[in-house]
């Protein structure tokens, strides 16, 4: 079965009716590069940077990140590259930028929030972006975006980024899109503003769950309640897809809804085509898109969405899946 699954490396992700997907890869580092490529991911639709801000001493310098991201935008070559800026808080802690003990770490002082506070650390790091950004495709990803005025503000550093850069007579490029995570509640509130200011939305599933359902996504006492499938979720996702339609940007997801297969019917209703998922699953849902009918799919999923608990929407997607899982 998995040698089955490697020939599909290079096939198109085309439902049996010519609807194509696109799956790209999510990274944490250079070395994760070569499984996307064996798995075939068409680009890095998420580099999770905070993994080249830990197990070390101190802040990585402009030179160092900048090798890293230059690296992976030459090796994608046209395909694009999607780098999220820092995203520590909540579960992910550095060892020598102590954030103080919060009752609440995953409501607290995390990810864009930490960026906007330290504007040196998070100018070092979009320099580093942009610098690469004259070597490929590459794209900036904020996390945790909450708000129109977080968006202003990462725009006027990424400004003043450029500006320095541009005084050091170095190369990038001035089109550079910027996107935002959409992974809180309030942002899918104003998506349709957020539209507005940004290039890309890029749902971010894990967290988005966890904030519409108030689950702790690392809580295993309550893990029976965290429902990706819950409608609450589901009319989350649509209002999200409709204002990046409207609006006329592209739309991604690359939360671990991404990998379920049982979600290809939501995706396919809501008219998501760009996945991005962990190199591992990239066959396995490639193979499943390939066997789909997309119409039919189309037809379950809004079929789904009408449905009024996260336990029938499942059995439905499960029940369609039919014995191959
Ligand atoms: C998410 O929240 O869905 C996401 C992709 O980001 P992370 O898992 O890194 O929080
Ligand atoms: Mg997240």
């Amino acid at each position: 079965r998995k040698e089955q699954l490697q020939l599909l490396a290079t096939v198109d992700p085309v439902t049996k009716d010519n609807v194509r997907m696109k799956l790209a890869g999510n990274i944490s580092s250079v070395k994760d590069l070569e499984l996307t490529f064996k798995y075939g991911a068409e680009g890095v639709g998420l580099f999770r940077t905070e993994f080249l801000y830990m197990d070390r001493l101190g802040f990585p310098s402009e030179e160092e990140q900048f090798e890293v991201y230059r690296q992976i935008a030459e090796r994608m070559g046209e395909h694009s590259v999607v780098i999220r800026t820092l995203d520590i808080g909540g579960d992910k802690q550095l060892e020598y930028f102590t954030i103080p003990e919060e009752e609440n770490p995953v409501l607290g002082f995390r990810a864009i929030r930490i960026s906007l506070d330290n504007k040196e650390i998070f100018k070092t790091q979009l320099m580093a972006i942009l610098r690469a950004s004259a070597y490929g495709n590459v794209k900036i990803l904020y996390p945790m975006i909450s708000s129109l005025e977080e968006v202003r503000k990462a725009k006027e550093i990424l400004q003043e980024a450029k500006q320095e850069l541009t005084a050091r007579g170095i190369a990038y490029d001035d089109n550079v899109p910027i996107g935002a995570m959409i992974e809180v509640p309030a942002a899918v509130a104003i998506a349709d503003l957020l539209a507005q200011e940004v290039d890309f939305f890029s749902i971010g599933t894990n967290d988005l769950v966890q904030y519409v359902l108030a689950v702790d996504r690392m809580n295993e006492k309550i893990a029976h309640m965290y429902h990706p499938f819950h409608p609450a979720v589901l009319r989350m996702l649509r209002q999200t897809v409709i204002a990046a339609k409207e609006a006329g940007i592209p739309i991604s997801v690359c939360g671990e809804l991404a990998s379920d297969e049982r979600a290809l019917p939501i995706w396919l209703y809501l008219g998501v085509s760009n996945l991005s998922m962990s190199s591992q699953s990239l066959l396995r849902v490639k193979h499943r898109i390939l066997n789909i009918y997309a119409s039919e799919s189309r037809e379950l999923g809004a079929h789904c969405y009408r449905l009024s608990t996260s336990t029938e929407v499942e059995a439905e997607l499960v029940r369609y899946l039919g014995t191959e899982v």
